[in-house]
C-alpha cells in the first residue's frame, strides 16, 4: 500500500527534471571530452538515487511509467560499482601482449579498429581467441551486476524481463517469435550475401567466427573510405532534407571538433527536452560521417520536436524500441537509391553499389541480433547461469548466422553485457522504421523525404515523445521486412 504522499507529484516531477537536466549536462560533457567535475556528477547520481527512492516510497506503483523508471534507476545505481569495475577490466585486462595499433597495445576499446584495418586473418584470429580467453575476467562482474539488478527489482515485485517488456509495451511470446521469424526468414538471404562478400574480402576462404559483424560492416565499405562522389556535407544536407519536410532541426547544436577524450562514435544527448538537444561527432571516413550524422539527427529532431507541454514521463521515458525508430528512419534515406542519386548526386553505379553493401550489413545485423536478442530474452526468462547463457549463445549463432561462435563472445560485446536487455529493441525499431517509410512512400510517393505532408505526419508522431502509439503505423510485421530485404 502506498503511504501518504509526503510531496505532490508535481513537485516530484519538477525536481526530477532539474536533476535529470543537471546530470545529462555532465554526462554530455564527459562523452564530448570536455572538462567537468566528477564530484559534481557523483553528487547528481546520489540525488537521482534518493529521488527515485522517494518516488517509490511516496507514490508506490503509479503513475506506472515513473514507477518503472524509478525501479530501474534504483537497480542500476545499486549495481553501478560492477559496471565501473567491468570498464576498468576491459582496458586493463582485455589487452593483447602481441598486437599494437598506432604504437599502443590493442585492448578491448581499440579491438574493432584493429579488426577493420587488419587483412591478416591469422592475426585477427589470434587476437580474437586471446580476448575470448581473457573474457573470464569479465564473467564474475557481469554475473554480479545482472544478479544484483534482479534482486534490487525484486523488492518492488518486478523482474528485469517484465520491466523491459512493460516499457516496450510488448508480450514475451510476441517478441521472441518476432525475432525467430525475422532471423529464420532471412538466414538463406544472409548466407548468400555473405558468400558474395566473403569472396571479395576473404578470397577463397569461407567466413569464420572471428570475421564478425564489425569486421565485415566496416570492411565492405573500405573502397569509400577516402572519398565519396558528393559535394555535400552531412550536417547541412540532413538539415536541408528535414527542412524540406517542414521539420526544423536548426535548434539542435552540433559539435564536430576533434578533442582527444571525445567519444569515437557519434551520439545525441537530450539535455533538456525539447529545448537543449546536442549532437557530437568526430569526423572519420565520409560514409560513416553521413550515416552517423543522419542517425543522430533522427534522435535530435525527435527530442527537439517533443511537445514542451508533455508530461515528464513522455519527455524523458521513451522506450528504446521507439527512440531508435526515427534515427533509423533518417539513416535509412541513405539506403535509398533515389536519394543517393538525386539528392547527394552519386553516379548510378555508385548508388547501386552502396545500396547493396548497406543491404548486406542489414542482413548481417538481423542474423547477429537475432542470436543476441534471443539469448538475452531467454537468459532472463529461464534464469540461466553464465555457462548456460554461453552455450545457448553458441547454438544461436549457429542457428542464425550459420557460424558457431565461441559462446563467451557476447561478454565482449559493447551492448550485450552493458545493458540488461536492449538488443530486441533495435530489431523492433528497424522494422518499425521500415514500416513508417513504407507508409509515407505509399501515400506521398518515392520521394517522401521531399514532402511537407509526409513531414507533417512525422511531426505529429515525434511531438508525442513516449506517448506515441506505434500501432498507428506499425504492425511489427517480420515477414514484410524480410521480403523487402529478400527482393532488394
Ligand atoms: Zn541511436
Amino acid at each position: 500500500m502506498p503511504k501518504t504522499p509526503s510531496m505532490t507529484l508535481d513537485k516530484w516531477t519538477n525536481l526530477a527534471e532539474k536533476i535529470e537536466v543537471g546530470k545529462n549536462l555532465l554526462y554530455y560533457k564527459q562523452s564530448a571530452g570536455l572538462t567537468f567535475e566528477t564530484s559534481k556528477l557523483a553528487s547528481f547520481e546520489r540525488r537521482a538515487l534518493e529521488h527515485s527512492k522517494l518516488f517509490l516510497k511516496s507514490f508506490g506503483k503509479e503513475p506506472r511509467g515513473l514507477f518503472l523508471m524509478s525501479a530501474d534507476a534504483l537497480g542500476k545505481a545499486k549495481t553501478f560499482k560492477f559496471q565501473v569495475k567491468a570498464h576498468n577490466v576491459r582496458s586493463s585486462k582485455i589487452v593483447s601482449n602481441k598486437f599494437k595499433l598506432q604504437g599502443a597495445k590493442v585492448n578491448w576499446g581499440s579491438w574493432r579498429q584493429f579488426t577493420a584495418q587488419t587483412d591478416d586473418s591469422k592475426a585477427r584470429k589470434e587476437l580474437y581467441d586471446d580476448f575470448i580467453g581473457k573474457s573470464k575476467f569479465l564473467t564474475p562482474l557481469i554475473e554480479a551486476r545482472f544478479n544484483g539488478y534482479k534482486q534490487a527489482l525484486a523488492e518492488y515485485e518486478i523482474d528485469p524481463l517484465s520491466l523491459y517488456l512493460e516499457v516496450e509495451k510488448i508480450a514475451y511470446e510476441r517478441l521472441i517469435s518476432f525475432v525467430e521469424e525475422l532471423g529464420s526468414a532471412l538466414k538463406p538471404t544472409f548466407r548468400a550475401a555473405l558468400e558474395v562478400y566473403s569472396k571479395e574480402i576473404l578470397g577463397e576462404r569461407e567466413a569464420e567466427y572471428y570475421d564478425d559483424f564489425y569486421f565485415f560492416r566496416s570492411r565492405v565499405f573500405r573502397r569509400y573510405e577516402k572519398e565519396l562522389p558528393t559535394k555535400y556535407e552531412p550536417v547541412r544536407r540532413i538539415l536541408l532534407t528535414m527542412k524540406q519536410m517542414g521539420l526544423d532541426a536548426s535548434k539542435v547544436k552540433v559539435d564536430d571538433s576533434n578533442r582527444k577524450k571525445k567519444s569515437a562514435s557519434a551520439f545525441c544527448f537530450a539535455i533538456k527536452v525539447p529545448s537543449d538537444v546536442r549532437i557530437c561527432y568526430r569526423k572519420s571516413n565520409p560514409l560513416e560521417n553521413f550515416s552517423g550524422v543522419f542517425h543522430e539527427f533522427g534522435h535530435g529532431i525527435h527530442f527537439a520536436t517533443i511537445n514542451a507541454e508533455e508530461t515528464f514521463e513522455n519527455k524523458y521515458v521513451v522506450a528504446n524500441g521507439v527512440a531508435e525508430i526515427f534515427s533509423i528512419f533518417f539513416e535509412n534515406v541513405l539506403h535509398d537509391r533515389i536519394y543517393l542519386r538525386e539528392v547527394l548526386g552519386f553516379p548510378q553505379e555508385v548508388a547501386d553499389d552502396i545500396v547493396s553493401r548497406f543491404r548486406f550489413n542489414e542482413l548481417f545485423f538481423v542474423a547477429f541480433y537475432s542470436a543476441n536478442s534471443t539469448m538475452k530474452l531467454r537468459y532472463w526468462k529461464e534464469g540461466l547461469s553464465m555457462e548456460e547463457a554461453n552455450s545457448l549463445y553458441s547454438d544461436l549463432t549457429e542457428k542464425y548466422l550459420g557460424i558457431k561462435y565461441p559462446g563467451r563472445y557476447w561478454q565482449l560485446h559493447h551492448v550485450m553485457p552493458e545493458y540488461f536487455l536492449y538488443s530486441p529493441s533495435y530489431m523492433m525499431a528497424s522494422v518499425r522504421a521500415y514500416e513508417l517509410a513504407n507508409l509515407l512512400r505509399s501515400k506521398y510517393g518515392d520521394r517522401y523525404w521531399n514532402e511537407k505532408r509526409a513531414g507533417k505526419e512525422l511531426y505529429e508522431l515525434l511531438s508525442l515523445g513516449g506517448g506515441i502509439v506505434v500501432d498507428s503505423f506499425s504492425k511489427l510485421d517480420a515477414r514484410g521486412f524480410a521480403n523487402k530485404l529478400k527482393e532488394a
